[in-house]
């Protein structure tokens, strides 16, 4: 019975917003491209998680969105999937021109994480995606952006100082990506975010994706977000 207490808690979904469009059950109801279909059965992805069955449908409406649930629940592909999407929507990009998909994340074994799952869903579609975090060349970095790409992964020091050199232009980046924002807040980079986020164009779609909500993150996501829908799936402490 304590089990079966412990999986419903596990299972709690709580949606809030305008207009929510309605979770998916399987990953053919996104009407992802076959390309991308093909990638997320690579993947061995066979059914989406119970945050991306109710992320994915509201981000691919191109929604803002506040999405909350623990570490190991799939949220990376709730991101990843639609940002592919989300570029290939756009026109296609001049040398030079700077990325559409810009993720931040805590750490660079994050951002790295995340670089590495960006690539398997990028590549059917040569999208370039670039990996900006410390403890790496900051001037392979600046080279690398140079070059162009479609697709950033960055923690928000590193970006900074790289906005700093004009090593990439963000007036194409429209979808950006806060990832594990509480753990952003505890390493004491709000005020990067900020400075990130307010070198972004207004009308982008911003995705928060978070496992705990504290105050201080709350106050940024109404901020930054527009009429976000909220989804909070699991106990969240
Ligand atoms: P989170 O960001 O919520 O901590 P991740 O995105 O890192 O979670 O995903 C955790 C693990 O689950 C990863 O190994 C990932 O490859 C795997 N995963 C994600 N989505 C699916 C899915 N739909 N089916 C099976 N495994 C998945
Ligand atoms: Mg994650």
């Amino acid at each position: 019975e304590q089990e079966v207490a412990d999986y419903m808690k596990n299972l709690a979904i709580r949606v809030s917003g305008f207009d929510v469009p309605r979770p998916i059950k399987n990953f053919v109801d996104c009407g992802f491209p076959v390309p991308l279909m093909n990638a997320i059965a690579k993947q061995g992805y066979e059914k989406p998680t119970t945050i991306q069955c109710q992320a994915l449908p509201i981000v691919l409406s191109g929604r803002d969105i506040i999405a909350i649930a623990k570490t190991g629940s799939g949220k990376t592909a709730a991101f990843v999937l639609p940002m592919i999407v989300h570029i290939m929507d756009q026109p296609e990009l001049e040398k030079e021109e700077g990325p559409i998909g810009v993720v931040c994340a805590p750490t660079r074994e994050l951002a790295h994480q995340i670089y590495l799952e960006a690539k398997k869903f990028a590549k059917p579609y040569n999208l370039r995606v670039a990996a900006v975090y410390g403890g790496v060349s900051k001037f392979d970095q600046f080279k690398e952006l140079k070059t162009g790409c479609e697709i950033v992964i960055a923690t928000p020091g590193r970006l900074i100082d790289l906005l700093k050199m004009k090593a990439l232009k963000m007036f194409r980046a429209t979808y950006l990506v806060l990832d594990e924002a509480d753990r952003m807040f505890d390493l004491g980079f709000e005020p990067q975010i900020r400075s990130i986020v307010g070198q972004i164009r207004p009308d982008r779609q911003t995705l928060l994706f978070s496992a705990t909500m504290p105050y201080k993150v709350e106050r940024l996501a109404r901020e930054i977000l527009t009429d976000p829908v909220r989804v909070t799936v699991g106990q969240v402490g």
